[in-house]
């Protein structure tokens, strides 16, 4: 098949498929494959090489080369012309393989004595399985309708490796995605969960790679484009008003679908015997492997958008895929891409466990999964072609890894650190109604940080004595367009009526730097976390602040009502803040609303500069609340949200505990509440050292709320001051060691 048409392609692709329907085992498989290749395409040589494991491949069957060495013959990724192949996911052709850039000499396979070398990585979809590889020894470079030939075979061992082909007796390959692995990525909401994978996209199976009739398959596969050119266009037309960023994913997906490109490499594919949904496959799996390789982010988008659409076709291809609720298993751990915080709110709590194959600890998909007390994973590559719906999986969201198919040791193992961490949920429980009084007397005020609805049932169950910071941003963050005021004064009031009378602290919105709202033109800042955010927004633009500082108004409605400005940095802009408030209650009484029974409006403490305002301030402000997040961050100047630098600083550095306790002492010369709302709060030992340096009450997440108290009921805080105090006179730079040394040793 030196010119190899395209009859040609499907005569092999036929004597392929009576293969397959044979009744030999896995290896004779392989065999008669490699023979039948070897045949077609006139060469002396042809290989498969499979993945023994991620890093190493295995020649499993060959023609031509010593059989001897199979199952022998053994390289690592990137070694050799096979191991480039692997590697970069890309066809070597090359007349003169012994002089070609990584060649690399085995003599146990005979091979120098072949001069031309093709090679053809075996892929689906973004996983690599191996290398077909042909050779002959007359110094040839293969024609391009060769490679072509070559790579729908290439596609069909792939579907064919994926439908455990290969798999059996001698068998040559392990089969695929039943094996144990250990999947690492990014903790960003801890808890440890069990249960079985639910793919938020799941994997189309092609059960049929080879198809008889060109043009039965060319007929399904332009029926479907129609279909998914009319559904895309169906949704452009409903978003022309809406979210830009979804627009312009949706003008790719168009400009996608009516790719003559696209479409012509497709037709190709099937014109060589594919069938239609494997043709879109090897189309989609090529540019998954492109994906790998590029570097610039546009083009990395537009491939992720392609692999999306392809995904969509297939699902129209094959009915399979549209997912069923009541498919779901009892204990559904969630596995995706990515996943937007709508998506993520419609499946709520009935998921254990959340594991991103992309996505980051800041994104909106985090901040819900952290309000659904849903232990999450990011960033674990692999993870959506590893895992198969309905396998085993355990979430270690403290250590971020995921467990895929886990053998009996690490079940055992991590079972019993579940039983621990309940056995501590059920101490927790047991205090739920005691105060926090530590033993030397003093009462330290826990209350709970919310922002969306879910958050509300965690008031009861954890014992916060209110909520001491309400997100009101996040409302804004999960919408695709500005939630209207009657909107808001609904929600403001379901949380009020939530709260039982407990004090809830709402935060006016904080946007800008990493929280930017879908449908406000972004600002193209040099540095936004330094840039136009929070209340400087909500100065310069104020008929979002006037709307909400209405709607919360109205919600209280003859209820006390506590307001604070985020991001706080001089005197004025909280006055300025404090005149709109007025303003607005003004104009609430002259309508004749009922106005709210109490006000009080504080200013949260973000940063440096604010501790260092004029005395006035602090008398005018009715609380305080230390937003240790940013405040640490400009701090130390230290970026919340870079892993590279985030960890450095730790906050029982003695620099950063001598600002708040200057803050501590400004708030009590003027008897101004003070309380601390960053995640420090939550963590055991930083709630400690803030309550023994004199902070009263502290705001954190409610799983924290038991851990927090539990240690706080057992400490000394007047005690625990002289050992910080120590700890500072001595020079040393954070009081960590002693303060953990205190600890254990009582
Ligand atoms: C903080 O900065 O500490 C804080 C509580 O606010 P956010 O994390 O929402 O910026
Ligand atoms: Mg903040």
């Amino acid at each position: 098949m030196v010119e190899s048409t395209e009859s040609e392609s499907r005569r092999l692709l036929g004597r392929l498929r009576e293969v397959m329907a044979g009744e030999s085992a896995g290896q004779e498989r392989l065999d008669e494959i490699t023979h039948l290749i070897a045949d077609s395409m006139g060469s002396e040589v042809c290989s498969v090489y499979l993945f023994r494991d991620d890093e190493t491949l295995e020649l499993c069957a060959t023609e031509g080369l010593n059989v001897e060495s199979v199952h022998q013959t053994r390289m690592r990724l990137g070694e050799g012309l096979v191991g480039r192949v692997a590697k970069y996911g890309k066809v070597v052709n090359t007349p003169d393989a012994p002089s070609a850039k990584g060649f690399r000499y085995m003599p146990e396979t005979g091979e120098e004595r072949y001069s031309a070398f093709l090679g053809i990585p075996i892929q689906r979809l973004g996983e690599k399985l191996g290398v077909l590889v042909v050779q002959s020894k007359e110094a040839r470079e293969y024609s391009a309708d060769a490679v072509y030939a070559l790579e729908v075979v290439a596609m069909v061992i792939a579907e064919m490796t994926e439908l455990g082909a290969f798999v059996g007796e001698g068998a040559a390959l392990s089969p695929l995605h039943q094996q144990a692995v250990m999947l690492p990525g990014t903790a960003a909401q801890e808890g440890a969960a069990e249960g079985h994978v639910w793919l938020h996209e799941p994997r189309v199976v092609v059960t049929n790679p080879i198809a008889d009739d060109p043009h039965r398959e060319l007929e399904r596969l332009n029926e479907s484009v129609e279909e998914l050119r009319v559904g895309v266009d169906k949704m452009l037309a409903m978003s022309q008003n809406g979210d830009k960023e979804q627009l312009k994913v949706l003008e790719a997906y168009r400009m996608f679908a009516n790719s003559k490109g696209w479409m012509k490499r497709m037709e190709e594919d099937i014109a060589r015997g594919l069938s239609a949904e494997a043709a879109v496959e090897k189309e989609q799996s090529q540019a998954r492997a492109r994906m790998e390789q590029v570097q610039d982010a546009y083009l990395r988008e537009r491939l992720a958008d392609l692999d999306d659409l392809s995904n969509r076709l297939l699902r129209i291809l094959t009915g399979q895929g549209n997912h069923n609720a009541a498919d779901l298993p009892p204990d559904p751990i969630l596995i995706a891409r990515n996943i937007g915080p709508g998506d993520l709110l419609e499946y709520g709590r009935s998921l254990r466990g959340i594991v991103l194959e992309e996505g980051s600890v800041g994104s909106h998909a985090a901040i819900v999964a952290r309000a659904l007390a849903i232990p999450l994973v990011v960033n674990t590559a692999r993870i959506t072609t590893e895992a198969l719906n309905g396998d085993h999986i355990m979430v270690d969201g403290e250590q971020g890894i995921a467990h895929l198919r886990p053998d009996d040791t690490v079940v055992s193992a991590f079972r019993d650190k579940m039983a621990m961490q309940a056995k501590a949920q059920e101490r927790y429980a047991s205090i739920r109604d005691k105060q926090a009084v530590t033993p030397d007397g003093q009462k330290i005020n826990l209350v709970m940080n919310a922002g969306l609805m879910a958050d509300l049932p965690s008031l009861d169950s954890s014992g916060a004595e209110g909520v001491g910071l309400f997100r009101t941003e996040l409302q804004f963050l999960v919408r695709n367009q500005m939630p209207k005021r009657s909107e808001l004064v609904a929600l403001y009031k379901r949380v009020l009526d939530a709260a039982h009378g407990k004090r809830v602290v709402f935060r006016t919105l904080d946007i800008g730097s990493d929280k930017v709202l879908p449908y406000m033109k972004p600002t193209d800042e040099p540095n936004p976390a330094l840039g136009w955010r929070a209340i400087r927004v909500g100065l310069d633009k104020p008929g979002v602040m006037r709307m909400q500082l209405q709607a919360l108004m109205r919600a209280a409605e003859g209820r006390p009502l506590t307001i604070m400005f985020p991001f706080v940095a001089q005197f004025e802009e909280y006055r300025a803040g404090r005149a709109e408030v007025k303003k607005t209650w003004e104009r609430e009484e002259k309508l004749g609303h009922v106005l709210p029974e109490t006000l009080e409006v504080g200013a949260m403490l973000e940063t440096p500069s604010l501790a260092f305002a004029p005395r006035k301030f602090f008398e005018e402000v009715d609380f305080i609340s230390i937003g240790g997040n940013d405040l640490k961050q400009f701090f130390f100047a230290a970026d919340r949200e870079n892993e590279r630098v985030r960890k450095r600083y730790d906050t029982l550095n003695v620099s950063f505990l001598s600002l708040i306790e200057r803050i501590v002492e400004r708030c009590d010369e003027t008897d101004t509440p003070l309380s601390f709302c960053g995640e420090d709060a939550g963590r055991p030992i930083e709630a400690l050292c803030l309550a023994a340096i004199g902070v009263r009450t502290l705001s954190m997440r409610p799983a924290s709320i038991g851990p927090v108290k539990s240690l706080l009921m057992r400490s000394d805080l007047s005690e625990l001051r002289k050992v910080i105090m120590d700890a500072r006179h001595r020079g040393e730079q954070s009081v960590r060691p002693a303060v953990m040394r205190y600890l254990r040793d009582n």
